[in-house]
C-alpha cells in the first residue's frame, strides 16, 4: 500500500489575507507536492510570479523522475553544469560531509530499485543494493525544496515585501517579521493526523523542515518499508525516529540536516548539533517521546530539552 500524507504543516493556517493586509495567496503543485504561498508587501504579486516561475524551474532541472531534467541528463552522463548549478551540486557534497554521509545527494540509484520513482514498490535484495551503489545517481530529493526556500527568500528581498510565510510541500520559509512583532506559529505535524504535537515560534525569515517515517511509505507483509534510506546499508533508516524538524536559517541546510539526522538516529543527531550553531531540531521518538534542542522555542507538549552542555 502506497501512502502519502498530505504535507501540511499547520503553518499559517491562521494568517490568512485581511481586507485591511492583503496578500497574495496562491496555491501550485510542484515537485510532486503542493505548495501554499502568502506573501504581504506592496510588491507581493511581482515577487509571487517570480517565485513561481523559480519553482518551475528548480522542478524542470532537478526532477530525478523526468529524464527531460538537466539532473536526468547529468545521470546519464550528458549536460555541463552551468555556474549556479554546480554551486548546488557542490552544496550538496559538502552537506554530504558534514553529516559524515548520512545526508547522500547520490543515492538515486538504491532509491529507484526501491520504486519510490514509478510507484512500483518493492523490497530490493541485498545484492541488488550492493550492484545500484556502484553506480551512484544523483538525487536531490532531500535538498530541493529547502533550496527553494533559500531561493525565494533572494527573490524576496529584490521587491518591497513585509513578510511571507511559504509552505513549500511541509518545508517552511518564513520570511520578515510579522507586524506586531508577534511570532510565526508553526506547527509540528502529528504523524497520525490531528492536531500537531506542538507549535514552534519562529521570528523573522527562518526555514522549517520536517523528514518523517510517515510521509511517504509503503507496507509488505506488515512492514512498513519509509523513503529516507541510510546510506550504509540501503535500507529504510531505522533510529528509532519518526520524524526530525530542523529549524535553520538556510533552507537547503535544514533540509538536508532533516533529513540526515533522521537516518542519524537522536544520541549522533545530538552530536551534530552540539558542535554546530546554525540550527535548532525536535525530534519526534517512535515511542512518542519528543526531545528539542535547547534553542527551539516548542510550546503546547511535553518534551525533554537538550542542552549544550549535560
Ligand atoms: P526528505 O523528505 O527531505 O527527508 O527527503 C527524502 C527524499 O530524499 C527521499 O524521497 C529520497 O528521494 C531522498 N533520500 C532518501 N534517503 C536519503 C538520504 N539518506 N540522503 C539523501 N537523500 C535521501
Ligand atoms: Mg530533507
Amino acid at each position: 500500500m502506497r501512502k502519502i500524507l498530505p504535507v501540511l504543516l499547520m503553518a499559517a493556517l491562521l494568517m490568512g489575507c485581511s481586507a485591511s493586509e492583503p496578500c497574495a495567496h496562491q496555491t501550485v503543485f510542484c515537485m510532486d507536492t503542493v505548495m501554499d504561498l502568502q506573501i504581504w508587501g506592496q510588491e507581493r504579486q511581482q515577487a509571487m510570479d517570480a517565485i513561481v516561475e523559480m519553482l518551475q524551474v528548480l522542478e524542470s532541472t532537478w526532477s530525478a523522475t523526468d529524464e527531460n531534467t538537466f539532473l536526468s541528463a547529468l545521470n546519464r552522463g550528458e549536460g555541463t553544469p552551468d555556474k549556479a548549478q554546480q554551486d548546488f551540486l557542490d552544496q550538496a557534497l559538502a552537506l554530504q560531509e558534514r553529516t559524515g554521509g548520512a545526508f547522500d545527494p547520490k543515492l538515486g540509484s538504491v532509491i529507484a530499485l526501491w520504486g519510490f520513482y514509478d510507484d512500483a514498490y518493492r523490497v530490493p535484495t541485498a545484492q541488488e543494493i550492493t550492484e545500484a551503489k556502484t553506480a551512484p545517481k544523483w538525487d536531490l530529493g532531500a535538498l530541493v525544496k529547502g533550496y527553494a526556500g533559500s531561493r525565494a527568500v533572494e527573490i524576496l528581498e529584490q521587491f518591497d515585501i513585509d513578510r511571507a510565510i511559504l509552505n513549500l510541500g511541509g518545508n517552511i520559509q518564513t520570511y520578515g517579521e510579522k507586524e506586531n512583532g508577534t511570532p510565526w506559529n508553526i506547527g509540528v505535524q502529528n504523524p497520525t493526523g490531528g492536531d500537531a504535537l506542538g507549535a514552534l515560534a519562529i521570528h523573522g525569515t527562518m526555514a522549517v523542515v520536517t523528514s518523517g517515517d510517515y510521509q511517504r511509505y509503503f507496507e509488505l507483509d506488515g512492514v512498513r518499508y519509509h523513503h529516507i534510506l541510510d546510506p550504509k546499508t540501503g535500507m529504510s533508516a531505522d533510529s528509532g525516529l519518526s520524524s526530525v524538524t530542523v529549524i535553520c536559517a538556510d533552507g537547503a541546510v535544514a533540509d538536508a540536516l532533516s533529513t540526515a539526522l533522521f537516518v542519524m538516529g537522536l544520541e549522533e543527531a545530538i552530536a551534530l548539533w552540539r558542535q554546530s550553531d546554525d540550527f535548532e531540531a525536535v525530534f519526534l521518538l517512535q515511542d512518542g517521546t519528543i526531545y528539542a534542542t535547547e534553542g527551539a522555542s516548542l510550546s503546547g507538549c511535553e518534551y525533554e530539552v537538550i542542552r549544550h552542555e549535560n
